[in-house]
């Protein structure tokens, strides 16, 4: 059995749709248990979430014109691979009543003048909710057996909204209860990606970019032979292709490998895709629905030896970097826990951490978006070391991004961090801070938001990896 999603350009428009449709019917001729997992239509999720934003405070214009352009682009698909009038009437009904219902949610958040997080995931899953019933409805329309399934049925998450993780056992549960009759009577279930709902049936989100881990969370339930996560580049590579032009597919990387570049930025991946993969051993294959014939990426726990050292580089941008910084920290204990303690307090991720050995000063990074409440936390926890003037002070720099270069053969390689400062030392690009994880999978280095993408470029040009 496989599972194969596809991502939100895959499912684009109709022209998108009906190559989707060609795949899951060669996938179906290889194997005869096809389960389908679909993002929603590219930029909806985008669409709904700022129209939501938009409605509490107070702007009704922009989910109005949402509803319209919605429809508009769910009808224009039904109408040009749906011939079967029946079908498409049914799908219009479909489409009407889940924007109605967005219309009305959206209404609500206006009167209310608030969004919470709750209420931002029935918004944000309206996407795959319409994608879900349209893609079956293309695939039958091409012959093959296929019944829409909403994920609230299937993936019984926590309740952290927004970002909730699968409660495993009960959802392998669910899944089984719900596809294996499906798939035994020949039926392809398409599963709308990102959503889920908690054991009170309370619909919840997966986190952006959610769809994959969706696929993985299904796979593992099923105790899949594969995972395809059908996108709109050939595979893995060597960096995002729209920032180095000359990058190329890996053919093969680790779980560990792919699990860097998905938190550090590789989009291609949801970083914890590879989570359920790892528990139940399935391979993962990243495949283009626009070049279905090129092999892509396969990741799995242990891929073939690969001659190059460094494997790929990704970059996360829109990140601060944190420092605490005081000669009387020196051989005070705890101060590093304390401040820790302060982040995690405020719910705010670490993305990297960095001490000098000289241990006067701390520095880690964490997201823009939660610099301001991390500052107030750690200046809050440190109030007396800071009046004392033990600690100077609690600084933030914004506009920085951490590059990261990947490859597990790193490990044990020396002159590696040489090469990459050499590189970036020629293109006078200065780098703020540098860590190194202890699997040295993994170098990490920050650098300024202007000089991302030039030190992205530089770095793969010094270790060649444009070349065959
Ligand atoms: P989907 O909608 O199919 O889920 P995404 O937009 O989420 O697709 O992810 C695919 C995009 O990820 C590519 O178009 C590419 O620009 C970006 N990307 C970033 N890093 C990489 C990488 N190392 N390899 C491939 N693609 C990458
Ligand atoms: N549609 C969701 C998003 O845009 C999930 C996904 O595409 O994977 O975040
Ligand atoms: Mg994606």
């Amino acid at each position: 059995m496989r599972v194969l999603k596809f991502g939100g350009t895959s499912v684009g428009n109709a022209d998108a749709f009906k190559q989707v449709a060609q795949i899951v019917a060669r996938a179906r001729q290889e194997d005869p248990e096809v389960v389908v997992v679909t993002s929603a239509m590219s930029k909806v999720t985008d669409l709904l979430i700022a129209s939501a934003k938009a409605a509490a405070a107070g702007d009704r214009r922009l989910y109005r014109e949402a509803q319209e352009e919605l429809m508009a682009r769910h009808q224009m698909v039904a109408g040009q691979l749906i011939s079967d009038g029946v079908e498409r009437a049914a799908l219009g009904r479909l489409f009407e009543s889940r924007l109605a219902n967005f219309e009305r949610l959206c209404r609500s958040v206006e009167v209310l003048g608030e969004l919470t997080a709750r209420g931002l995931d029935v918004i944000s899953g309206i996407g795959e909710r319409l994608a879900a019933p349209l893609l079956a409805a293309v695939l039958r329309a091409n012959g093959v057996p296929a019944e829409w399934v909403d994920a609230a049925e299937l993936i019984v998450t926590d309740n952290n909204f927004g970002n909730a993780s699968p409660i495993m056992d009960l959802t392998t549960q669910h899944v089984n209860r719900r596809l294996r009759p499906l798939l035994h009577g020949g039926v392809v279930p398409v599963v709308t990606g990102f959503v889920g709902a908690t054991v009170d049936g309370i619909n919840t989100t997966l986190g952006r970019g959610g769809s994959d881990y969706s696929a993985a969370i299904l796979g593992a339930a099923l105790n899949a032979d594969e995972v395809q996560i059908w996108t709109d580049v050939n595979g893995v590579m060597t960096a995002d292709p729209r920032i180095v032009p000359d990058a190329r597919t890996i053919p093969e990387i680790s779980y560990i490998e792919a699990a860097e570049l998905a938190y550090y930025g590789a989009k291609v991946l949801h970083p914890k895709t590879m989570l359920p993969a790892i528990e139940r051993n399935i391979p993962l294959r990243v495949l283009n629905t626009f070049q279905p014939d090129h092999p892509g990426t396969l990741v799995v726990k242990e891929p073939k030896p690969s001659p190059l050292v460094v494997k790929a580089i990704s970059v996360i941008k829109g990140l601060a970097l944190i420092t605490v910084e005081g000669r009387g920290m020196l051989g005070v204990p705890g101060i590093a826990a304390r401040t820790f303690t302060a982040v995690a307090r405020v719910g705010a991720n670490v993305l990297m951490i960095s001490q000098s050995s000289s241990e006067q000063s701390i520095c880690f990074v964490v997201r823009e978006s939660e610099c301001n409440a991390v500052v107030g936390a750690v200046e809050a926890e440190m109030a007396r070391e800071l009046a004392a003037r033990h600690i100077d002070r609690v600084a933030a720099d914004t506009g920085i991004v951490i590059v990261a270069v990947v490859g597990a053969a790193m490990k044990g390689t020396p002159g590696i961090s040489a090469r990459i400062f050499t590189a970036l030392g020629e293109a006078g690009i200065n780098v703020i801070a540098i860590a190194q994880g202890s699997s040295e999978c993994n170098i990490s280095l920050v650098v300024a938001q202007g000089d991302a993408d030039e030190a992205v470029r530089r770095i793969h040009a010094a270790f060649k990896l444009g070349e065959k």
